[in-house]
């Protein structure tokens, strides 16, 4: 819940709300406009009960959060959240783009496609290390020596790494050398896992489920919030549904539906979303058309990308964004 303090409610006020908050066993959290205060409120749902709050001394009204999450929702944060790392930022202003190889195979490839993505002008390195694979014989990544790779190519080209964290115990070596930890769309509800990555202080690029709702993100992303982390990038890669000429179906309208409801940047995956490199340029593009703060690709051609960088530029201008050579 939200409760709005009066615009004349005194330090003494606010601090006497924030102690009974703590004392119910929930979490404030205090906002300080120029003429209110706003006290957001987290905790077990049977505590929050307005009758709680509404007869304390300096208190306007209270105002429930009717949605599932709360930290992530736009009643409790209006302002767009701007994730940062190094001086790229994930966020309203910006179109940014995350590229490179599915999985990290070797220095050499990964050394060449870190060259060309960064010229091309992409922002972001990606690339698996920790692989989810449907078959326990396909490639499974380099782990360790993967990170490594992603490490020396940062050196190299200067962009920073978003790279796969499959289990809790992985979530510390990880960490060390991403600078974005991406939880995979596998992994999306595997709730010891958003606890981890949580409570550590990296962002999180949060991959939409396959088979979830809307509503289901914002819960798992409301996992990590609620641990502490505040950088959360959620990310479309298309759901399952009855169509065969793509792997999965891109769900555009996630992106104004999470614009409307949250606060946090939104990004797409077009290669994982139609698994066909035709059409991947075309689903970019709608993806900068649509309002995404962003595209994570994979699996062009540095050809292909280049050509793709050129025509999102001036789409990302039109809706506002400015796409950072
Ligand atoms: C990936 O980004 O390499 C990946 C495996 O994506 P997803 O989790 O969306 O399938
Ligand atoms: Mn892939």
């Amino acid at each position: 819940m939200i409760i709005v303090m009066k615009a004349g409610a005194t330090v003494k006020d606010v601090g006497a709300v924030l102690k009974h908050v703590e004392d119910l066993g929930c979490k404030p959290h205090l906002s300080k406009g120029e003429e209110t205060t706003i006290i957001g409120v987290i905790g077990d749902e049977r505590k929050l009960d307005a009758a709680n709050f509404v007869t304390l001394h300096g208190v306007e009204r209270v105002i429930p959060i009717m949605k599932p999450f709360k930290l992530a929702s736009r009643d409790f944060k209006h302002k767009d959240t701007i994730v940062k790392v190094d001086d790229v930022t994930i966020g309203p202003d910006t179109f940014t783009v995350m590229a490179g190889p599915c999985a990290v195979e070797s220095m050499e490839q990964t050394l060449e496609t870190a060259r060309k993505v960064k010229k091309a002008g992409a922002h972001i390195l990606r690339g698996g290390a920790f692989k989810p694979r449907s078959s326990p014989y396909s490639f499974q990544g380099l782990g360790k020596q993967g990170l490594e790779i992603l490490a020396a190519a940062k050196k190299e080209t200067g962009l920073p790494i978003v790279t796969e964290v499959m289990s809790v115990e992985d979530v510390p070596l990880v960490a060390e050398y991403a600078d974005i930890l991406q939880v995979g769309a596998r992994n999306m509800q595997n709730f010891n896992l958003l606890d981890a990555v949580g409570r550590q202080p990296r962002p999180v690029l949060l991959k939409r489920g396959m088979m979830s709702t809307i509503e289901e993100l914002l819960l798992s992303a409301e996992y990590i919030l609620s641990r502490g982390n505040s950088g959360v990038i959620l990310c479309e890669r298309g759901v399952r549904t009855f169509e065969k000429y793509t792997r999965n179906t891109l769900d555009i309208s996630l992106v104004p539906v999470v614009k409307k409801m949250s606060h946090l940047p939104v990004i797409i995956d077009p290669s994982h979303a139609s698994g066909v490199r035709e059409y991947v340029p075309a689903l970019a593009r709608a993806a900068a058309a649509v309002g995404a703060d962003g595209l994570m690709l994979e699996g062009l051609t540095p050809h292909e990308f280049e050509k793709l960088m050129e025509s999102i530029r001036p789409i990302a201008t039109t809706v506002g964004r400015e796409v950072v050579a």
